[in-house]
């Protein structure tokens, strides 16, 4: 008999109901970035059904997923498939199985930003990124490109409700959303 307690900790840990998918294969078309997948989408969910642990929590796919959420609202059976993506990431960096670590260091610095500025400071989030990786020339073309036009500006855009922000990060970590 298929052993259920992997489908039960990923039901529990993302708060979805992995058990209603039907293997319609829509998360999987609709992926924008499947051709970097070394699992279809719509495999993970059958291999979480199946219990196998270990091929899920190392798989690169849960890292290549970009969290467009495309998948979820094309699932005919309401399951968001970024959010379990996001809690197996989650248990995959916790056990020290993850297939890569740049996504998971970058998303980090991301949302230090937003709990430090209320919104994203590219430049303090890229250069953090850089020096962590060591590699301060890779993307410096386009980093050019995005300065000129604007995108990337030097100094931080604070929002005006610093404590309002502070009570929401508390708020989520205290409820552990996502995690
Ligand atoms: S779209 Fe939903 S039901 Fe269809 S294969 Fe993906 S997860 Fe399963
Ligand atoms: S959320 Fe991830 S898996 Fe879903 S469509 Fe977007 S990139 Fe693909």
């Amino acid at each position: 008999m298929n052993d259920l307690s992997f489908l039960n900790e990923m039901e529990k840990a993302s708060g979805e109901k992995i058990s209603g998918c039907y293997q319609c294969y829509r998360c999987t078309i609709g992926c924008p970035v499947v051709a970097d997948m070394d699992l279809y989408p719509h495999r993970v969910i059958r291999y979480i059904v199946l219990g196998e642990r270990e091929r899920v929590l190392t798989s690169k796919t849960i890292w290549t997923c970009l969290q467009c959420v495309t998948c979820s609202v094309r699932c005919p059976n309401d399951i968001d498939i970024a959010h379990v993506f996001d809690a197996l990431r989650k248990i995959a960096v916790k056990e020290q199985k993850e297939a890569e670590t740049d996504t998971w260091k970058f998303d980090q610095y991301f949302m230090d930003s937003v709990k430090k500025h209320g919104r994203l400071h590219e430049i303090e989030t890229v250069l953090r990124y850089k020096i962590e990786k060591k590699d301060f020339f890779g993307d410096a073309k386009m980093g050019m490109g995005m300065f000129i036009k604007g995108r990337m500006g030097i100094l931080p855009h604070n929002i005006k409700d610093r404590k309002g922000l502070k009570e929401m990060f508390k708020r989520l970590e205290d409820k552990k959303i996502g995690g």
